[in-house]
């Protein structure tokens, strides 16, 4: 069994998107989805400072992407064109594959300690939104088919220990003998774990050889294959070779996600918030935008997971 090595290291930089959140782009592009295929964009956004993300991300299209936002601090609250709402609270996951289009908005805020339901979400941060958002493309079959939502709550994704010091929440695949909260969409097979370790801990994982995968480390620090260490705010991106990857940690605790996925190797056409396969497509998205009739499907499916 060999170990998967860090090929490239992305430290991200601070950007504004939406109407004027504070972001930090870990990766995304055309440039960077050369390496990172099936994985398009990796934002870590919000702050404590609810002035740096109030504005929010109002009403935006998507086609051709899935789009999955994990929430860390404070909530997002979204909504949708057909009038579908609905609330990301600390440890949700919401995957939304837009396929042929949706227009919604997704409007970060601080947790209501007003409200004794939500007072229970309180990280301790009263202030803060934050949260992670992914893009996964999605292969060309399937870039025009109906939009689905799915809402994860925290409490329905499984939960291993690893007896190494390692606790993991599986939020899409698979890690040993559990299944995550969902399977992913499409021929990526996305694994998606949240791993938080304690200090003189290890962790390991299989990884089919020729998967794209990187870790993002969310806080603390640790040590990956080859000794590389790894810190927080940084993105690692491991060579395609290899079928494992390894953590382990000393002196520090270390909170990180591992994502995994096949590549589709596909041609992409990108502009913004939609990705097809061609210029001809992205034309057309743009032109039904300015005509009105981007919507093919009313009413985008939702799913609760349980
Ligand atoms: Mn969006």
């Amino acid at each position: 069994m060999s170990e998967k090595w860090v090929e490239t290291e992305f430290k991200g930089d601070y950007t504004i998107d939406g109407a004027g959140v504070r972001l930090r782009r870990i990766f995304g592009g055309p440039q960077t989805y050369l390496l990172t295929d099936p994985f398009l964009l990796l934002d870590h956004f919000g702050s404590d400072k609810p002035e740096e993300y109030l504005s929010g991300f109002p009403w935006h299209p998507h086609r051709g992407i899935e789009t999955v936002t994990y929430q860390l601090e404070g909530k997002t609250e979204h909504e949708d064109s057909e009038g579908n709402k609905g609330v990301i609270f600390p440890g949700d996951v919401q995957w939304m594959t837009a396929g042929s289009g949706i227009f919604h908005q997704e409007m970060p805020k601080p947790i209501n300690l007003k409200n004794p339901n939500e007072m229970l979400l309180n990280t301790g941060m009263p202030n803060s939104a934050v949260g992670i958002q992914l893009w996964v493309n999605i292969p060309r079959k399937i870039k025009m088919s109906n939009p689905v939502y799915r809402y994860i709550l925290s409490k329905r994704i499984p939960a291993v220990e690893n007896g190494k010091g390692a606790y993991i929440k599986i939020i899409s695949g698979r890690f040993l003998a559990d299944s995550g909260a969902i399977k992913s969409t499409g021929e990526t097979d996305v694994t998606y774990l949240d791993i938080r370790m304690k200090e003189e801990s290890d962790f390991s994982v299989d990884i089919t050889e020729g998967n794209t995968s990187f870790l993002y480390v969310i806080s603390g620090s640790g040590e990956t294959s080859g000794s590389k260490k790894i810190v927080r705010g940084t993105a690692y991106l491991f060579s395609h070779s290899g079928s494992s990857v390894h953590v382990k940690t000393s002196d520090s605790t270390i909170r990180f996600i591992l994502v995994s996925g096949k590549p589709l190797r596909e041609s992409i056409a990108w502009y913004g918030p939609i990705v097809m396969n061609t210029n001809e497509e992205l034309q057309v998205a743009f032109s039904e935008l300015d005509k009105g009739n981007f919507i093919k499907n009313k009413k985008p499916i939702f799913e609760d997971v349980d």
